[in-house]
């Protein structure tokens, strides 16, 4: 369905007069890096800030990429391409292959080959944002007010950066369930980057993260037992399809227990002793809580400026990414929409500022480009 197309007079915003930037970008993930390039691209100036990079997240480490470069997407599947092998070479002895010795895997070797391409993609990153005549600064940024945002550092200093438009892409977190001993379980950050394989795994939900993890940690010969509360896994697909799933993860040796929870995770001297609340009791090296994400906004100041969030933390926006101040925007997991990492590119490319003031071309011409649309049916007004 297209959407009325946003004229000047929709876009206006109170003007305080000059700003450092046209447009300050929190969060270089998927959507902050796309919205900011692409809004150089068109004139604007543009800052970004980003935490320092380090594969697994915490409120002071990130890095340019963000979840699907650095701890989803891309480093998942080097995992799931490693552990595809070993269906592989069992399958290859019926078509005649004879494999004479041993088939020895080493994961320290994988891990290093995904921590060094995740170092590149993250220099990729930064190469393009650079490129396109992005100010990067590193640190965490949040509000101070509708025009003003501050950048606390790594060394702890803070800055201030003022900017007619701010657009939030602050991504989302792995979120724990709320059982005593959650703390031993791990999130899929954690398990992109175990020193050691887990010879024995659990692993709690039914989600994508939780069914590709039981995949990778069983082709790479752990023992894998997959709890959820459904009948089958993958809420929401196809129920033909969901069987069919289930079926092939069992036919790979994964055991699975349906319409069961944890009720208590506690460390004993052979590894990490499992509850359930059927009463069953496991004992596993590594437990993987595959729960879901929330969105990252509790670190923002949100409410110095007066945007508004839901019940689960997520900002709110209309359709065109607008939050409820009118030159805040937000894209991405922290808008809890449809949370993938090509919806938060569309949604990025869709929102792109530029300021006329710094369009030389058309000085005092009043261009603003803002590309709204959605995925099909792209309205812009120049
Ligand atoms: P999902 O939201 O897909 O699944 C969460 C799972 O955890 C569900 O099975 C849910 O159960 C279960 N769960 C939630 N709360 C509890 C609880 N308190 N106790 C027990 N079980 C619980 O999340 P994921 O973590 O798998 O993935 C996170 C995000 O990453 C998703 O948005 C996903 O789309 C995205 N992603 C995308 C990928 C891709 O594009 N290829 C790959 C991996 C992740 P129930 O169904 O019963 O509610």
């Amino acid at each position: 369905m297209a959407r009325k197309m946003l004229k000047d007079e929709d876009m206006a915003v109170a003007d305080g007069g000059s700003y450092d930037y046209d447009l300050f970008v929190i969060g270089a993930g998927s959507g902050g890096v796309r919205g900011s390039r692409t809004s150089a691209s068109f004139g604007a100036k543009v800052a970004i800030c980003e935490l320092p990079f380090n594969p697994i997240s915490s409120d002071w480490q990130g890095g340019h990429g963000g979840t699907c470069v650095i701890r989803g997407c891309v480093p998942k599947k080097i995992m799931v391409y490693g552990a595809s092998f070993w269906g592989e070479f069992e399958d290859s002895k019926n078509f005649g292959w004879e494999i004479n010795g041993d088939i020895n895997f080493n994961w320290k070797k994988l891990l290093e080959n995904k921590t060094q391409e995740i170092v590149r993609l993250n220099g990729v990153y930064q190469r393009i944002l650079g490129n396109s005549g992005v100010t990067m600064i590193e640190g965490a940024g949040s509000l101070v007010d509708a025009h003003t945002v501050e950048v606390t550092k790594p060394d702890s200093s803070k800055q201030r950066y003022t900017a007619k438009h701010i657009l939030i892409a602050t991504g989302s977190r792995a979120q724990r369930v709320n059982i005593p001993g959650k703390e031993l379980a791990i999130t899929s950050d954690e398990a992109l980057s175990l020193e050691e394989v887990p010879k024995r795994a659990i692993i709690l939900g039914g989600g994508y993260i939780a069914v590709e993890f039981a995949s990778i940690w069983k082709g790479m010969g752990a023992e894998v037992d997959l709890f959820y509360r459904k009948e089958l896994p993958l809420r929401g697909f196809d129920d033909e399809m969901r069987a069919i799933v289930a079926s092939n993860l069992q036919g790979r040796g994964i055991r699975l227990h349906p319409g069961t929870n944890l009720s208590e995770l506690s460390k004993t001297a052979d590894g990490i002793k499992v509850v359930t609340d059927k009463g069953q009791e496991l004992i596993a090296d590594v437990v993987l809580f595959a729960t879901g994400r929330k969105p990252n906004s509790q670190r923002l100041n949100l409410e110095a400026a007066g945007v508004e969030i839901d019940q689960i933390g997520a900002i709110k926006v209309d359709e065109y990414s607008r939050t409820s101040i009118p030159n805040i925007w937000a894209v991405g997991d922290v808008t809890n929409r449809i949370n993938l990492t090509p919806v938060a590119l569309m949604e990025a490319t869709c929102f792109s500022v530029s300021d006329y003031s710094n369009l030389s071309p058309y000085q005092n011409g009043c261009v603003k480009f803002f590309f709204l649309c959605n995925s099909s049916n792209f309205t812009f007004n120049l």
